[in-house]
């Protein structure tokens, strides 16, 4: 069969791909692939060549023609496709379109949220590897357990079976970060590691936030999030209570899981844990909703020798000290223990 040539560009558009504005100019246009879908954010491995009217994914091979492009997005035979897209005066219903880059698809509610992902949490399991780093930290089976750290499921059914179940339980996927879908086909989508439940005061669950496993980046701990795949939804950098809350004493540190170790240590101290010394919003808001009057902070003794770190911390006592009825101090120990949660640990061990 002999084809028209048809502009791949304006093909691509009625499928819903999402282009990469920046090379619209460009013979060879960048848009996200629709068919291997798992690429990182702003990534675009799908080329469409103008002059050749083609496409190629550099990522997972597929490539093509206009009509080959439209029938497999659409299910239909080629020789449907092609008086498809031939056919100007025909309106063609866009299929389901990714989230295109400047307008990111918002998270559900919290109750939405916290009630998918109890029930996550509820029908996947701990892996022995990943008990076992816990216990390293000093947290004990009944914690492990209460605070509800599982692992990531580490294979593609796995994954999707996380879908189907939500899904099966009446849970919208759509505006859960760390779930995407292309054509029906819902699956998680994250690094392998293990889950840390974020919670809000009340104990809801507001994210999750993965303790990657791959050893070799200097980031250890990244949020579930399924920003800029098709269908995705972003996180945000949720601010997390661990602790007892009726307390007016609470410590301020930076990560969920060394928060929930250190308040597990110091026999259920308050901890409020930011996401990281940059990610204040909602700070304010937390530490007025618990009502405490002495912020105590116990970020690691390092953050002061890297600059931008240091200036990122004096910021954050700034903005803290500016809440009315808030007494700030800081939290100081013996700078051979990194974190507060080593120190604890170190505490608890040698009594
Ligand atoms: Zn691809």
């Amino acid at each position: 069969m002999v084809f028209e040539k048809i502009p791949i560009v304006e093909t691509a558009r009625r499928c819903g791909l999402v282009l990469d504005h920046r090379t619209l100019r460009r013979t060879e246009v960048e848009a996200s692939c629709p068919f291997c879908g798992d690429h990182g954010r702003g990534k675009f491995h799908m080329s469409l060549n103008t002059t050749t009217d083609q496409y190629r994914c550099n990522l997972c091979g597929a490539h093509g023609n206009s009509v080959t492009l439209y029938a497999r997005l659409n299910g239909v035979t080629n020789k449907e496709a092609y008086r498809e897209l031939t056919n100007g005066d025909k309106v063609i219903p866009l299929p389901k379109q990714p989230v295109p880059q400047n307008t990111e698809r918002q998270p559900l509610p919290l109750a939405e949220r916290h009630a998918a992902y109890s029930d996550l949490l509820e029908h996947l399991t701990l892996l022995d590897r990943h008990r076992d780093n816990l216990h390293e930290r000093g947290l004990s089976d009944a914690r492990i357990d209460r605070n509800q750290y599982k692992s990531m499921p580490e294979t593609a059914r796995g994954r999707r079976l996380a879908a189907s179940l939500l899904r099966s339980l009446g849970h919208e996927l759509l505006g859960l970060p760390g779930f995407r879908t292309w054509y029906d086909d819902w699956t998680l989508s994250g690094p392998n590691g293990f889950l840390i439940p974020v919670r809000n005061k009340d104990g809801l669950i507001q994210g999750l936030k993965i303790r990657l496993d791959d050893g070799g980046s200097n980031r250890k701990y990244r949020w579930l999030s399924s920003r800029d795949l098709p269908n995705g939804t972003r996180s945000y950098s949720w601010v997390h209570i661990t602790g007892d809350v009726t307390q007016k004493r609470a410590f301020l540190t930076e990560g969920p899981l060394k928060g929930d170790v250190a308040s597990f240590l110091a026999k259920d101290a308050l901890f409020v844990c930011i996401g990281g010394v940059n990610a204040l919003n909602g700070l304010r808001e937390t530490l007025t909703g618990l009502g405490v009057t002495q912020v105590v902070e116990a970020m690691d003794m390092d953050q002061m020798t890297n600059p931008q770190v240091r200036s990122a911390v004096l910021a954050m006592r700034r903005e803290v000290a500016k809440i009315p009825g808030i007494k700030y101090s800081k939290y100081t120990w013996d700078p051979a223990y990194k974190g507060v949660d080593d120190y604890f640990l170190s505490r608890v061990s040698s009594m």
